[in-house]
């Protein structure tokens, strides 16, 4: 299904700007500096005016222009994005908040020509409209020889506009009641789950108050992770009603494994990328200096690039929005954007094996808060130096054959288990209580960090699909961040993944909470079942610091790490001598080890000194006997990124440097993965380029290797 290819595309159009006027000459220019193709908004509320009556003239016209200049067209369909005569059409179809509130309807933030929240789409008649619009796009547009594709999910922003929990309008309702009616077979099974005793349907419904509430929660979000996957079937369904031959597919805004929270909204409420990641291609958008603070830092970018890519599985993971200028909000810039640091993004995500980078957006915002931002061209001083830094990039894209061959990775042999559960529990506690407590994505992302840091690939697997393990076939470790919730599902496939040799690294209290969100005694956890483990909890103390033992470590140096909150101590239950009890332990189960840490300790030791951490991950590499495909040997080694991957039949190194200007020097592993039969890559070799910050190097590895891009 992938198209091994990678191309530079932009946003252009989101109706009403940039006005026509200055669609002739931008569209020239676009194709001037080497872009392929340009991305337009297809606004429900703008292209149906009046109810029934669809008007697609601007696009045509665009279209006509895209194809004039040799330039393809992907349309981005939001339906989300309301006729404004929506709730005078179906005034009984808003968005309805816990608390019973009736959401209004009003433009979003960012886009003038159409209404948000809009008719909630479990509304039978809304869902319909949905529905024949994305259709009536499909047959307007299908037949246009220069459409690229279709995004039918623009980061499902579903119920922008409102606070709180919600649906909980008559329709969501009857629909969340259906849900539980099939997993509990009725009232009486649901009351059980719930601990309570109903007599009538009528009364089950969300409480207000759902910190004390934790069943009902889980199952009302579990319904709209449902309702979410089950929003991308439709909506796919839809579009391929009225065009069945152009690829569809979808993007996020944050990963679900690197946050989960988007504005106010619920944890997950939009959809949890590997349930949704069911089109033609996946991608994600990714702003790094619109964080307020810090930019996101490039180790983190990549992160976000692997977690995308993770879900996209089969199908092609496009980089769907990449800041394309400075971000401004209100008048006030965080930065000008430097070209070559754009650059680097690009080639960081053609070094995940991503096929796509798309500037979010050509010409510089219009209206209201983002005014002037955003835009390649937006005037900050840097606007000529990008465009010149994207010409090289197509040209070097070109160059190396990654254009017509994309890169792609070696395959992963480290994976890292995203647990939506643990997120949940740790997000429950964090609303009610400790507001700004949320902190469950630190966990996966502190192994990520390290794992980066190692120059080590992995890939992100979920628990709902925890199957997909045996799609990656050199697989040899398994790490499980804070598994507070960890289901039975995934500690069975663990163990066997064990059982068959695999190495399983756990930290936390494997799932101390049952799927039906109660607490279970240690004996019950899932994972240790059997294991002759025994569990000793004690009080938690100040001091937070613990030793990962000496026996444990190859080096026999013990390692210090950080306790969470929560902990306990571990020893064999049948250890005749003198027992002892450590924070950590490893078992074997069949031919394979379970290692296990009595607390959550990859955040807390990460924030105390990553460089512990970084040497654990080690450890856990050289266990596992994972083969590290290249050691970088430059002192700041985690200043940049070495990444080795296939362009065509051609084994290539991709190095991004992304710290002060140095000589990036490393060497290739014996066994690179796997593919030591392959004689003719140089083993020996330090391979050594001097590196300018921001910058980037595509290395030929076969014998008498050649440096083939630099910049
Ligand atoms: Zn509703």
């Amino acid at each position: 299904m992938r198209s091994k290819r990678f191309f530079l595309g932009t946003q252009y159009y989101r109706p009403p700007f940039p006005r026509d006027g200055a669609w002739e000459q931008d569209l020239r220019e676009i194709r001037e500096v080497g872009i392929d193709a340009i991305v337009c908004w297809v606004v429900w509320g703008w292209c149906e005016p009046q109810e029934g009556e669809y008007v697609f003239d601007d696009y045509d016209r665009l279209f006509d222009l895209a194809a004039a200049n040799g330039l393809e067209v992907i349309l981005s369909v939001l339906p989300e994005l309301n006729p404004f005569w929506m709730a005078r059409a179906e005034p009984d179809a808003q968005i309805v908040d816990v608390m019973g509130n009736k959401a209004v309807n009003g433009p979003r933030l960012e886009c003038l020509s159409g209404a948000v929240p809009g008719g909630c789409s479990d509304h039978p008649s809304v869902r319909k409209r949905m529905e024949d619009f994305l259709e009536a796009c499909g047959k307007h547009f299908g037949g246009r020889s220069n459409l690229k594709a279709w995004d039918v999910w623009n980061e499902n922003r579903w119920r922008n506009g409102v606070d709180g929990t919600v649906c909980c309008c008559e329709h969501s309702t009857k629909r969340f009641r259906g849900f539980l009616k099939e997993k509990y077979g009725g009232l009486d099974g649901l009351g059980r789950a719930w601990g309570r005793r109903y007599c009538d349907w009528e009364d089950v419904r969300l409480a207000p108050k759902q910190a004390s509430c934790y069943p009902e929660m889980h199952d009302f979000l579990g319904w709209l992770n449902q309702r979410n996957e089950e929003m991308i079937d439709w909506r796919l369904a839809a579009l391929k009603r009225g065009d069945d031959t152009h690829m569809v597919g979808s993007h996020t805004s944050l990963p679900s494994a690197c946050g989960g929270v988007a504005l106010k909204e619920d944890l997950f409420a939009r959809g949890i990328d590997w349930d949704v990641a069911k089109g033609d291609f996946y991608g994600l958008s990714l702003f790094p200096d619109m964080t307020g603070g810090e930019p996101v830092s490039p180790i983190d970018i990549t992160i976000r690039y692997e977690a995308s890519a993770s879900a996209a599985g089969n199908v092609p993971c496009l980089l769907s929005e990449l800041q394309g200028g400075p971000t401004i909000t209100a008048g006030r810039s965080t930065q000008p954007l430097d070209a070559d640091r754009q650059q680097a993004w690009v080639w960081l995500a053609v070094s995940r094996g991503l096929e796509a980078a798309i500037f979010w957006c050509w010409r510089p915002e219009m209206f209201g808060l983002e005014s002037g931002g955003f835009g390649v061209t937006s005037p900050d001083g840097f606007a000529d130096a990008r465009l010149k830094a994207i010409q090289s990039s197509v040209e070097k894209l070109k160059e190396t054959g990654i254009a017509n061959n994309g890169f792609r990775p070696l395959p992963p042999e480290v994976g890292v288990v995203f647990q939506r559960d643990s997120y949940w529990i740790n997000w429950m506690r964090s609303r009610e209580y400790a507001p700004g407590y949320y902190d469950a994505p630190q966990y996966t992302l502190s192994y990520l960090r390290a794992l980066e840091a190692l120059q080590q690939p992995y890939v992100l697997l979920d628990d709902e699909h925890i199957d997909r393990m045996d799609n990656y076939g050199k697989l040899k470790l398994v790490i499980v961040p804070d598994s507070s919730m960890l289901s039975d599902k995934v500690a069975a496939k663990l163990r066997r993944f064990a059982e068959q040799g695999g190495v399983v690294w756990v930290e936390g209290a494997p799932g101390r909470f049952g799927e039906d969100t109660f607490v279970r005694e240690a004996s019950e956890w899932p994972l240790l079942k059997g294991l002759n483990i025994d569990v000793r909890f004690y009080r938690a103390s100040s001091s937070t610091s613990r030793e990962i033992p000496a026996r444990m470590l190859s080096n026999n140096d013990p390692l210090p790490v950080c306790f969470d909150h929560y902990e306990y101590t571990l020893s064999y239950i049948n250890e005749t001598d003198s027992k002892q009890e450590d924070c950590a332990i490893v078992t074997s189960l069949g031919y394979g080890k379970i290692g296990l840490v009595g607390s959550s300790i990859s955040w807390p030791t990460w924030q105390e000194n990553p460089e512990r951490l970084i040497n654990l991950v080690s450890h856990l590499l050289d266990w596992s006997a994972v083969s590290t495909p290249i050691s970088v040997l430059n002192p700041n080694a985690h200043g940049c990124s070495v990444r080795i991957g296939w362009i065509g039949k051609n084994l290539h190194a991709l190095a991004v440097n992304y710290s002060e200007p140095q000589t990036v020097k490393f060497k290739m592993d014996e066994t690179i993965g796997g593919f030591s039969n392959l004689n003719l890559v140089d083993v020996d070799k330090v391979y050594s380029i001097d590196m300018k910050p921001w910058s980037y190097a595509v290395i030929k590895l076969m014998r008498g290797a050649e440096v083939m891009a630099e910049t």
